[in-house]
Formats: structure tokens, C-alpha cells, sequence
């Protein structure tokens, strides 16, 4: 049977760069869920429609094609076809994918390809509902947060050193709806599982949380 680790929790909670290191060191895949997510995002945003037209968000789905293939290492996102990973990781795709992520058609197809992958390969899966429902029985679970200051001060670092001219106060805002959302949406809300392990990284260095994680693994599979 495949393995797998399931890391949960809120955006710049530092998910994908500690996933990544961990799947490095294991051997494993890294499946970046997020980014499916904004693939169906991106969609919706091309075909015009608006966040609160759910019914428009169900119909459109469906003709959307997401596939992931590993490129050098690299997960490649494909939305029918075009490799969309220069276009899915700007604010407006963000808040979109939080806004159609709430979307159960959405997530039903998102969350089967997300298993799929699962069944035939070993993964370390990051995601907001990975430990809830796409992975229940992952061989350990971690639920990764920060404050929202910490959280912010990343995201507002990350894009000052892209050359991106931003606010840090809209920055943190913007985190804090899009927590919002996704904690009190009614489908697969972000919570930690029962038996997560929580992880608070706003004062650890990202070696000191993949080497955390790495423990635990270690732990559960001894
Ligand atoms: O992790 P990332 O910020 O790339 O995810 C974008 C959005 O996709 C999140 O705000 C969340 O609403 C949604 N998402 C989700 N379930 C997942 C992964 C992401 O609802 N497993």
C-alpha cells in the first residue's frame, strides 16, 4: 500500500515549501492541492464568471480538464490542456479559488483526482481537507498554522522581493477573509482532524518544521 502524509492548514502557513522538503527527503511526491484548486479557479475567472454565481461555477466545472504530470521533479499543473502554472498564482486567482473551492461539484472532482493520485503513489499531500477527507487514513497528519501577522509578513516579503508593490495591511486582511472562508464554509471546512498533530511554525525556521515533520513520520512508521 501507498504512503502518505497529510498537511493541512491555513494560507502562509508555509504548506507547500515544507511539503515539498519532506517529499524530497522521503522519496515521496509533493501533490500541491491548492493548485488544482486555482487551475479550476483560473477556469471560472477565463469563462467570466463571478464568485456568487454558483450554479454558472457547478455547469463550467465540468468541462474542465485538470491534470497533474511531474516535470523534472516539478508538479505541472494542465487545465484542458495548457500548462497554467505562470498564471495560477497571482492574488485574483487566490481569492477566486477560496471563493469556488466552497463549490461541493467543484470539490467532488478535485477531491477524486486528488485519491487517485493517492492509491498508486507514495505522497505528501498539502491541502486544507487532506486529513479530513481526501486522506483519512494518511500515516500521519499535521496541521500547520502561524499567526496571521507571521503569515502576512511572509506573503508581503515574498512579493516586495518579486519587485510587487503591495500593502501589508491589505495583505493580512486579505488573509483573514480568505481564513474566514474557508473555516466556515459548509463543505469540507479547513479544521484540524482529530488525530492531526498541530504544528505552529511562527517561530520556528522552515528547516526546523521539516525536520519536525520528518520526526514524526518517523515516530509513526517505527
Ligand atoms: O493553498 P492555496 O492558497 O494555493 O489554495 C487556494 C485556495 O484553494 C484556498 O484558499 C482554499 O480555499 C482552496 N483549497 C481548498 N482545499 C484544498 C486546497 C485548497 O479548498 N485542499
Amino acid at each position: 500500500m501507498s504512503k502518505s502524509i497529510a498537511i493541512d492548514g491555513p494560507a502562509g502557513a508555509g504548506k507547500s515549501t515544507i511539503a515539498k522538503m519532506v517529499a524530497k527527503e522521503l522519496g515521496f511526491i509533493y501533490v500541491d492541492t491548492g493548485a488544482m484548486y486555482r487551475a479550476m479557479a483560473l477556469y471560472m475567472i477565463k469563462n467570466g464568471i463571478d464568485p456568487s454565481e454558483s450554479e454558472k461555477i457547478s455547469a463550467t466545472c465540468q468541462s474542465a480538464d485538470i491534470t497533474i504530470k511531474y516535470e523534472d521533479g516539478v508538479q505541472v499543473v494542465y487545465l484542458n490542456g495548457e500548462n497554467v502554472n505562470g498564471q495560477i498564482r497571482t492574488e485574483a486567482v487566490g481569492n477566486m479559488a477560496s471563493a469556488s473551492s466552497v463549490n461541493g461539484d467543484v470539490r467532488k472532482k478535485l477531491v477524486e483526482l486528488q485519491q487517485k493520485l493517492a492509491q498508486t503513489t507514495d505522497v505528501v499531500m498539502d491541502g486544507r481537507d487532506i486529513g479530513t477527507v481526501v486522506l483519512p487514513g494518511a500515516d500521519l497528519k499535521v496541521y500547520l498554522t502561524a499567526s496571521s501577522k507571521v503569515r502576512a509578513d511572509r506573503r508581503y516579503k515574498e512579493l516586495v522581493a518579486k519587485g510587487v508593490d503591495c500593502d501589508f495591511d491589505a495583505i493580512e486582511k486579505d488573509i483573514i477573509d480568505r481564513d474566514y472562508r474557508d473555516m466556515h464554509r459548509e463543505i469540507s471546512p479547513l479544521k484540524q482532524a482529530e488525530d492531526a498533530i498541530l504544528v505552529d511554525s511562527s517561530d520556528m525556521t522552515i528547516e526546523q518544521v521539516a525536520g519536525k515533520i520528518l520526526e514524526l513520520y518517523k515516530n509513526v512508521t517505527e
